[in-house]
């Protein structure tokens, strides 16, 4: 019987495991048309400055919707698109998008206004990646000192000297660069004192979690090395300000906006808490 039993599952799980097959090369197949056949989207969330009450930047999100009714998270999504490479012409169509859609918003926010983009590994692994957006910038009027690029820990801890390079070589051409979900990874102090980056984005776990002493850790830290702090998945009333008060220089998430189109965003005077 325990045979039996032992074939069974494993029928079952070959059915499974084709049937995946099936729907990531489906996933696969679709995806590498997004662009062309227009299914892709930016939306947006504020980065809220509360000691100067100003709105200092948005963080463009990626949205597909594919069909009617079939929409994926990035978090499904992303990572295929990382495995197939489909990441590096995506990435630059979410580069583009950011600018045109920043002329609109600095209108709305003033001049010291940033766009944030997230950039994967995959990315900033390409040779040619720092000229390509350049060349995208210059295209489109935008000054690299306007946008913010977000990179994880493990993006930044990668041994690849092609993904060191590059990072450092943004950095000097004027982007700002983020480390995002900060405190989830693995880099040690002493990285980060090496690393090309400006600025942390503290993990929204440790917001959720209410984690005071490892939140006022990092902001220490981050003072000392001269690093700006976001708080990110701020989505209460408390949250909000309690990362205010504990002088977190930038505050993001569900309390200020749900990710939306930047014609939709809230204006200042609809998000000012003072
Ligand atoms: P991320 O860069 O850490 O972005 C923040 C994520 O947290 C977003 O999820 C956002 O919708 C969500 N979030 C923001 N505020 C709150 C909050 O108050 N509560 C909760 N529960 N969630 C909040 P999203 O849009 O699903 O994106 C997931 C991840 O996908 C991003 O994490 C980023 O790593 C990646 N991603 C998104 N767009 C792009 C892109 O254009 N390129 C690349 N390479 N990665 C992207
Ligand atoms: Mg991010
Ligand atoms: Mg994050
Ligand atoms: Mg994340």
């Amino acid at each position: 019987r325990a045979k039996g039993a032992g074939r069974k599952s494993f029928h079952l799980y070959e059915a499974t495991s084709r049937y995946d097959h099936v729907e990531n090369f489906m996933n696969e197949l679709a995806l590498s048309k997004a662009i062309e056949k227009n299914e892709l989207q930016l939306h947006y969330q504020l980065i809220y400055n509360p000691s100067a009450d100003e709105v200092v930047g948005a963080e463009a999100l990626l949205r597909w919707q594919h069909g009617q009714t079939f929409k994926m998270e990035p978090s499904e999504f992303i990572p295929v698109a990382e495995e197939t490479g489909l990441i590096v012409p995506i990435g630059y169509w979410v580069i583009r998008q950011a600018c045109r859609d920043w002329h609109h918003l600095v209108n709305e926010y003033g001049s010291s206004f940033k766009i944030s983009v997230n950039i994967s590994r995959i990315q900033l692994n390409e040779e040619s990646f720092v000229a390509r957006v350049l060349a995208i910038l210059r295209a489109e009027g935008v000054q690299p000192t306007a946008m913010e690029l977000e990179v994880t820990e493990s993006t930044t801890l990668h041994s690849l000297q092609e993904v060191q390079l590059n990072l450092a070589k943004l950095r000097e051409a004027g982007f700002t660069i983020a480390l995002d979900d900060f405190g989830t990874g693995y880099s040690s102090l002493s990285m980060l004192t090496q690393l090309p980056i400006d600025k942390l984005k503290i993990d929204r776990s440790f917001i959720s979690e209410g984690n005071l002493p490892l939140i006022s850790a990092i902001l220490a830290m981050a003072n000392a090395l001269q690093l700006t702090v976001v708080a990110e998945g701020v989505e209460t009333r408390e949250q909000f300000h309690l990362m205010s008060e504990m002088q977190c220089w930038g505050i993001q998430g569900y309390y200020l906006n749900v990710p939306m189109p930047y014609m939709e965003l809230p204006t200042l005077a609809e998000i000012s808490f003072k």
